[in-house]
């Protein structure tokens, strides 16, 4: 069973290493290539620093993904995962207590082992491209603050699922879909009050004619709007962005700093409809009860497979604990859904689709959302050379290059 599970681990591996890998050739082969949907944005300069960037961004990502692979898979398969869980039961006998030991001990380790591709990223490569403006004290802050918050919050959901598992040993895997499904509502209404203000500050938009814009734009969609919010994202970084949050009727728009200096208010406006068109087309709510959905079903598959021999069997073990074999089925379960990868970012490429006409319905002008596409896309240095196979698999969005070809033709 260990060499099935081990051959399946390094196919899977071995697949994301070779697309990657692929889609950064086609960048070094094609890179220098001004595509004629973009000769007005950018010219051969600025492309040569959009694929640097990509190129470097890409090449650290295989370096990443190699040592996250060889750490992962001798923790599994080389016997760190049986000596682990001995050592967790050695320290509380307690079937709560251990098993919150257990998942907390693996996120501390994962988040410290994360800490030197972090700071690389950030204060090299972000560094090196004009991106990064935050402080060796304020990443750590945030490091500090973002660790704490995961560990307490996952060590109190591992508590609760897991009294849930001791309380109903036969019905736990619809209580605890209820508790995962219900903290994760919650966190969703509570994080822009209690966590966001941890990050970032936020306060209402004050440009004047633009908060109209939005009132008046969100209105004529039936939308009904709360607050609209500026972040200080430039803290930290030159990126820019744009949302809409809530789950509730009413919904908040938050603006990053850096895109109210990149764009223009039309421009803004075209990007806000297009969020607004995710809303509108329920794409939103669909995710979620997908989400849910996938949560029943992983819930269920879990309580069947749990007790089964098999499952220590994968990764060569003959015993192991309730929390152990749990984490051998999640990584099974990733490496096994890994083909599903392209299905699920086809249909999220075709609700793109659909909040970009949205957008342009509502809006009324194509080209202002082709032209803001057309400027994040160059101020946040994206790939416009992404290798097609490689799009196909992991895009969440279609091509920039092609996305802004679909608007500009309706122009
Ligand atoms: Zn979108």
């Amino acid at each position: 069973m260990r060499d099935v599970a081990l051959s399946v681990y390094v196919a899977v591996v071995a697949a994301r290493l070779g697309l990657s890998w692929l889609n950064l050739r086609h960048l070094t082969r094609r890179g220098h290539e001004v595509p004629a949907e973009l000769r007005g944005e950018v010219d051969a300069e600025k492309l040569r620093k959009m694929s640097d960037y990509t190129a470097e961004r890409a090449r650290f990502g295989l370096v990443h993904a190699v040592a996250s692979a060889l750490v992962t898979g001798a923790f599994l398969f080389g016997g760190g995962l049986g000596a682990y869980d001995r050592w967790v039961q050695s320290l509380s006998g307690s079937f709560v207590g251990s098993g919150v030991l257990f998942v907390v001990g693996l996120l501390v380790a994962g988040a410290v082992l994360e800490v030197p591709f972090q700071l690389y990223g950030d204060f090299r490569i972000e560094q090196r491209h004009g991106f990064n403006r935050q402080t060796a004290g304020l990443w750590w802050s945030d490091w500090l603050k973002s660790t704490a918050l995961s560990l307490v919050l996952t060590g109190l959901l591992a508590a609760g699922a897991l009294a849930l598992v001791r309380a109903a040993p036969g019905t736990w895997w619809l209580w605890v879909t209820a508790l995962v499904a219900g903290v994760g509502l919650l966190m969703n209404f509570l994080s822009p009050y209690v966590i966001e203000p941890l990050f970032n500050k936020m306060e209402p938009l004050e440009v004047s004619g633009l908060s109209e814009g939005i009132r008046a734009m969100t209105e004529k969609a039936g939308v009904h709007l709360g607050r609209v919010l500026k972040v200080d994202a430039s803290r930290r970084s030159s990126h820019s962005n744009a949302y809409f949050t809530g789950l509730g009727r009413v919904k908040r728009v938050v603006l990053f700093d850096t895109l109210l200096s990149q764009m223009s208010h039309a421009q803004i406006l075209a990007v806000l409809a297009h969020e607004l068109g995710h809303w509108k087309k329920h794409h939103v709510l669909v995710r979620m009860l997908v989400m849910l959905a996938l949560l029943v079903g992983a819930a269920y598959l879990a309580f069947t497979l749990v007790p089964s021999p098999a499952v220590p069997g994968l990764v060569g073990l003959s015993a192991a604990s309730f929390p152990s074999r749990v984490v051998v089925l999640m990584v099974a379960a990733s490496s096994l859904s890994f083909p599903l990868t392209p299905l699920f970012s086809a249909w999220s490429r075709r609700d793109e689709r659909e909040a970009d006409r949205f957008a342009v319905d509502l809006h009324g002008h194509a080209g202002d959302l082709a032209d803001a596409l057309a400027k994040l896309g160059t101020e946040n240095l994206s790939n416009l050379h992404p290798h097609p196979l490689y799009a196909k698999f992991y895009y969440s969005h279609p091509p920039l290059v092609e996305r802004i070809g679909t608007l500009r033709a309706l122009v």
